[in-house]
């Protein structure tokens, strides 16, 4: 099947307010064209040099998209990063989030940013432990920052073959969700947590149906890759 065949099948298979991230790494410009020809709206990207790269060989059609940082963000990137993304889904850290808000501050940005948590607590991973304390108390610090607004979490989720495996992880991810939703934030009109980015090519159906509404695939729209980077 084409790449634009597996976009269309996806799309008409998850409930309309799900939103579809393509996961770009390793993909050619002709291959994300493609499936942005085909209706796909959100581009993510590992790393920020490849982001630009996509950025530029895409033309025109690079604005027509929302750009999401879906890699660990280093902080030598962040003015380059601002330049593209709309939303960065990996703040994981105060430090990251403090940087990120005065170079948006210095460029006069208000920076979209969603939560990364751990939540298989795996050392390989980035993100905030997978404890409720520790999201709410990063959450609350990023809503004291005026140039930053918080408006999702994201997660990763341990990579298995079964996605059932995946299903409880998914859950936990889930409850920190609504346990936030529901803590009253202070400083409200920069914090509005509204977007649950988890699930990937193998689990992106167990996560809707334990609450995504944002999923983020690569293999089942495009193929294989040559070199896996996770
Ligand atoms: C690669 C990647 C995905 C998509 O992975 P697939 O298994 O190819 O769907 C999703 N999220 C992140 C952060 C990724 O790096």
């Amino acid at each position: 099947m084409s790449i634009k065949e597996n976009y269309l099948k996806i799309r008409e298979e998850v409930p309309g307010h799900v939103k579809i991230v393509l996961a770009a790494k390793t993909r050619t410009k002709n291959e994300v064209e493609e499936a942005v020809s085909s209706g796909a709206g959100i581009i993510g990207e590992n790393y920020v040099q490849e982001a630009e790269k996509m950025y530029q060989a895409l033309g025109d059609k690079s604005k027509s998209v929302k750009w999401h940082m879906i890699g660990g963000l280093q902080k030598n990137k962040i003015n380059k990063a601002l330049r593209i993304f709309d939303i960065v889904e990996t703040v994981d850290s105060l430090k990251l989030a403090d940087a990120l808000n005065k170079r948006a501050k210095r460029a006069e940005k208000i920076v979209r940013v969603f939560i990364e948590i751990n939540i298989g607590s795996e050392i390989t991973k980035i993100g905030v432990k997978p404890e409720y304390d520790a999201v709410k108390k990063l959450a609350v610090n990023i809503s004291k920052f005026w140039n930053l607004k918080l408006e999702g979490l994201m997660t990763m989720g341990p990579r298995t073959g079964n996605p059932e495996k995946i299903r409880p992880y998914f859950k936990k991810t889930k409850d920190i969700f609504d346990r936030l939703k529901n803590a009253n934030i202070p400083n409200t009109p920069n914090t509005d947590l509204k977007y649950l980015s988890m699930g990937m090519s193998n689990s992106y159906k167990v996560a809707i149906q334990e609450g995504s509404n944002m999923i983020r695939l690569g293999t089942v729209i495009f193929g294989s890759r040559n070199s896996d980077l996770n």
